[in-house]
């Protein structure tokens, strides 16, 4: 078997074939040269492919395909095990393709291809699986009605649903929101970010291939007016969207202007990383504590951002994470012994530099803030820390969605519980403490969709809900919970007599 290494990369990525079309009632839709834009790779600054900027005219063709085909009942219909064994083909050919896909990622978004390997392609296929397996063992409730009555309430598929995703995990995220919408019965048009829009066009051909009826799943390529259009469309019944939380705000404008669709909402975060002095084992905290803000360049939602430190341990603890940082010097994304890649692009890359540049002015540069690898053509930043004395400072408030961290210090657990909750965000959060106690009255008070103690990113288990507290949104991916966003409510009243 050949030798995956950076050679065997660099050649897969100049054989490959970029498709850069949008998928319409099951065709590749031909591309309008006036509107399209080009995509580039953050990796060198290379040409990917020539991508569609959908109108006017393709969404409503894509929301019309979505309307008929859920009318039809041609995948709505189905018995929910036919549609779970075409969401396993649909799997199956994903990992049976996952060096492409893989590589597709890398080269769109900047990610180290051993992470799309071993995380974002096997963990899409992971999600359609996972709701796939859940289909067919999940149903309505009989309920306890008068004896004249029989009451049933009954789980439906809402309709169209569109799918609007950002640029950080392009194909996972967008995987959260099909495999529970497409298994529950909908019909979708999903919008990937214009930033890195080809694993979508990919997969949503693989899942025609898998046998999924035309016009079940659309793929919209194009920019933030793209998605406004989605989001004002009256035909569109659930808008389910991951990103900012200005264009989160913008949706549920849109939706209370148009037809009142739901509105699902995964947003930004600012997630705090308390570590407590009695820390259970500080080396690991410390590793943990590099990757939650160092892994995908942090470009997470999650990412570990704000860490609070207990003053007694804050100077030991610090040397501990500039070692471990050190594992983070960006690399060749295509080379697999890379684990930090490129930006996504100039404008992220800029938005990024502007925040280091502020703090420098406001806090202590320890480690990074300098562009690296600019020979490449390519979008690289050195993992960068700062020691932050005042929290309500911007680099210690502001979600960057970059490789930037904040160290700040405290000296109880009160003002480390203030510190955290000090946001209007609250997707993530974790506690490092021996004390059982305080680890569960800390995952209490910490205002957040997940809280991890003793750890810092653990569970990609689909069990776990997914969503955010406060200003980082509202419903849940990941889980059975991620249903209840797809399916309405039906209470059916039969009276015998
Ligand atoms: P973004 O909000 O700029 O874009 C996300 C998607 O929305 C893209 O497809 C974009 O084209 C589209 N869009 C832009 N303007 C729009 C508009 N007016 N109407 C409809 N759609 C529009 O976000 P991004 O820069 O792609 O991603 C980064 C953000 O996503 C960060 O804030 C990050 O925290 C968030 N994020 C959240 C989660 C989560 O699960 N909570 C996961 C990943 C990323």
């Amino acid at each position: 078997m050949e030798h995956k290494n950076l050679d065997y990369w660099k050649r897969a990525a100049l054989a490959f074939q970029f498709e850069g079309r949008s998928l319409i009632d099951g065709e590749l839709a031909p591309i309008d040269e006036v509107r399209a834009f080009v995509d580039r790779s953050p990796v060198d600054g290379r040409t990917l492919a020539v991508v569609g900027e959908c109108s006017e005219l393709e969404v409503n063709a894509a929301v019309s395909a979505a309307r008929r085909s859920f009318s039809a009942g041609v995948w709505s219909g189905l018995n929910p095990r036919a549609r779970k064994a075409v969401l396993l083909r649909w799997a199956a050919l994903i990992r049976a393709n996952l060096d492409e896909l893989a590589l597709l990622e890398t080269l769109d978004s900047g990610k180290p291809i051993r992470d799309t390997l071993s995380v974002d392609v096997p963990g899409a296929a992971y999600c359609i699986e996972w709701f796939a397996e859940a289909i067919d063992k999940v149903g309505g409730e009989i309920v306890p009605a008068d004896n004249h009555l029989v009451g049933m309430v009954l789980r439906e598929a809402v309709g169209v649903v569109a799918a609007v995703v950002p640029w950080n995990f392009p194909l996972l995220m967008a995987a959260w929101k099909l495999a529970p919408a497409l298994a529950a019965g909908n019909s979708v048009v999903l919008k990937p970010s214009e930033k890195s829009p080809l694993t979508a066009i990919r997969v949503a051909a693989l899942a025609i291939e898998a046998g999924l009826p035309p016009g079940v799943l659309n793929v919209v390529t194009g920019s933030g007016d793209t998605g406004h259009l989605l989001a004002t469309h009256d035909d569109v019944d659930c808008i389910a969207f991951t990103g900012s939380t200005n264009v989160g705000r913008s949706i549920l404008r849109c939706a209370a202007e148009s037809n009142l669709k739901r509105v699902w909402l995964e947003l930004g975060g600012k997630s705090p990383n308390i570590v407590l002095a009695d820390c259970p084992d500080l080396a690991r905290a410390a590793k943990a504590a590099a990757a939650a803000i160092f892994y995908n360049m942090g470009e997470m939602c999650t990412a570990g951002s704000r860490l609070l430190v207990q003053n007694s341990i804050k100077d030991e603890f610090i040397a501990a994470l500039l070692a471990e940082a050190r594992a983070y010097e960006p690399g060749d994304p295509l080379d697999p012994a890379t684990s930090m890649g490129a930006i996504i692009d100039e404008t992220q890359l800029d938005r990024v530099e502007r925040y280091i540049e502020q703090g420098k002015r406001e806090a202590r540069l320890l480690t990074g803030g300098t562009r690296e690898r600019e020979s490449t053509g390519g979008l690289y930043l050195s993992p960068t820390i700062f020691d932050v004395s005042d929290p309500s400072c911007t680099i210690a408030r502001e979600e960057i969605f970059g490789p930037v961290l904040s160290v700040l210090g405290f000296d109880t657990l009160d003002e480390a519980i203030e510190l955290a909750n000090g946001t209007e965000y609250g997707l993530a959060a974790a506690v490092w403490t021996s004390d059982l106690t305080t680890a569960h009255e800390a995952s209490r008070r910490l205002r957040a969709g997940t809280v991890w103690v003793n750890c810092y990113d653990e569970g990609g288990d689909m069990n776990f809900p997914f969503g955010g507290y406060k200003q980082s949104g509202n419903g849940r991916d990941k889980s059975l919970h991620a249903l209840e966003k797809y399916t309405e409510l039906k209470s059916v009243l039969v009276r015998l007599r």
